[in-house]
């Protein structure tokens, strides 16, 4: 059997093992996903005991996406974003991904959005907003970066070739904005928006990354307006598809994995 799990602490709330295991069902792949609760400073003996294990891949979350850069070697975008969410234990060294940048990439092509040459306004400075940023940069977005702690905005802008602001410019840079894409965790398990309701319009494209609700005061409102919308379980889908193909080599079952994501979201417990 092939295991495959997650470090990250806390982890008790993950909906990857019912997204991962509806592939390894889809496909009929002897394998399982764990959550495993690292302590804090333990994370170099959990990677080297896990690949001991013969664990095949793990994802990694809060609070150590940063810090296990330190223990394997990562990929360019990885390297860049300065942070991994997905590690290869399949080979001598480990190898480090940062899936959460093509997770954000492919749940904006699902929906059709076009990048290249559209101007795109990025709310955060944290590690999804740092993942995004790039992303955008790659596929030829005209970035801003607009965050709650301006000078964080202005040094990622820096990073991704953008420029940086307080939240307070958000109103008028998404007059001529095609795309915003809130990375804060403004709208997690509140009725908060980062967004006051009026400085949305239909002409835009508007992503959360946050997935807990689905349908944040953000994305209701942006629908409100006119907006196309995208919820954040799209991105967590195509980070989790990167990671599943990353590891296995095969194509993800992309329309299991998001059924049974969905189920586990909204608290159905036929998904397990
Ligand atoms: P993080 O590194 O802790 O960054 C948090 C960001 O939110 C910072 O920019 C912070 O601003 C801002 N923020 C926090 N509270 C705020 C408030 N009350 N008002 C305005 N801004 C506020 O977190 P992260 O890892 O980037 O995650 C951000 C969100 O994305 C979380 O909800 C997470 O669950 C979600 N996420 C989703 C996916 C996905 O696949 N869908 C992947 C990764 C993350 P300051 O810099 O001023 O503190």
């Amino acid at each position: 059997m092939e295991v495959y799990g997650l470090v990250g602490n806390p982890v008790e709330h993950s909906v990857s093992p019912e997204m991962h295991e509806a592939a390894y069902r889809t496909l009929g792949m002897d394998a399982r996903y764990v959550t495993f609760e690292s302590d804090t400073d333990r994370l170099e003996a959990a990677i080297e005991g896990a690949a001991a294990l013969g664990i095949a891949g793990l994802n990694v979350t809060i609070p150590f996406k940063e810090s296990v850069l330190e223990f394997v070697d990562p990929d360019e975008t990885a390297s860049s974003i300065g942070a991994v969410n997905t590690v290869d234990l399949g080979s001598d060294t480990p190898r480090g991904y940062n899936t959460d940048a093509g997770g954000a990439r492919r749940a904006l092509e699902h929906h059709g959005v076009d990048l290249d040459g559209r101007g795109a306004v990025v709310l955060g400075a944290g590690g999804a907003a740092r993942a995004i940023g790039f992303m955008l940069a790659d596929a030829g977005c005209e970035i801003h970066i607009a965050n709650r702690t301006t000078e964080r905005a202005t040094e990622l802008a820096a990073d991704v070739g953008a420029r940086g602001y307080g939240l307070d410019a958000v109103g008028s840079l998404l007059e001529s904005a095609d795309i915003l894409i809130n990375a804060t965790s403004v709208g997690m398990e509140t009725d908060e928006s980062p967004v006051p309701a009026a400085q949305l319009h239909g002409d835009l494209v508007v992503m959360d990354a946050v997935y807990t609700p689905l349908e944040t005061r953000l994305l209701h409102d942006a629908a409100a307006a006119g907006a196309k919308t995208i919820d954040g379980a799209w991105m967590l889908l195509y980070q989790g598809v990167e990671a599943f193909e990353i590891w296995t080599g095969k194509t993800a079952p992309v329309e299991e994995m998001n059924e049974a994501l969905r189920r586990a979201l909204t608290g159905d417990s036929t998904s397990v």
